[in-house]
């Protein structure tokens, strides 16, 4: 068994019922176990034009599934909740990124692992805080150490429950 981060966000058709949704069927799903899930963030786009707010979360999970079958899973549930995929950084109803799988990392063809983006992403790392306390380390660096080189926490705000 691995334990695995994954990013939750949506900016489309009421993105708070999405993440909700996203979270409700990977609880439910029998090969994602000890699903855990931080509170939910509010952050600004930063993909081309005027987009809506995101909402964001984190989930954390053990499984047996290697990271393709994984991602094969998340991008069914991106299906079911009626994701177009379009531009780059467009507004989406529901995107699901494998932040971590365990200590692994994988490059490839579909895969970056751990996520590139995730050092400079306020939204993953303070709901990633919120799971770990300062536990984890990525690439050798406490997710606190990350986030005091993080400049978008303006951009981001934790939701009332
Ligand atoms: P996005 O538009 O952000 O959902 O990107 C989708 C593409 O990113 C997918 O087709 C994946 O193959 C690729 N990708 C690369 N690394 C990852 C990752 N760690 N988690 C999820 N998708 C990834």
């Amino acid at each position: 068994m691995t334990t695995v981060f994954v990013a939750l966000g949506s900016n489309l058709d009421n993105p708070r019922r999405q993440i909700e949704r996203a979270i409700s069927a990977l609880a439910k799903h029998p090969q994602l176990h000890r699903v855990e899930i931080s509170p939910l963030y509010s952050s600004q786009a930063i993909g081309p034009g005027a987009q809506p707010d995101y909402c964001n979360a984190v989930a954390q999970l053990d499984t047996d599934l290697e990271p393709e079958p994984l991602l094969d899973l998340l991008q069914a549930q991106e299906d079911q909740q009626g994701r177009v995929r379009t531009e780059r950084w467009g507004p989406r109803t529901l995107d699901l990124d494998i932040v971590l799988y365990g200590q692994r990392s994988v490059h490839s063809a579909r895969l970056s692992i751990p996520h590139p983006r995730l050092h400079e992403r306020a939204f993953v790392l303070l709901p990633l805080a919120d799971l770990t306390g300062n536990q984890l380390l990525i690439k050798g660096k406490t997710v606190s150490q990350l986030l005091e080189k993080c400049t978008d926490h303006g951009m981001v705000k934790r939701l009332e429950v």
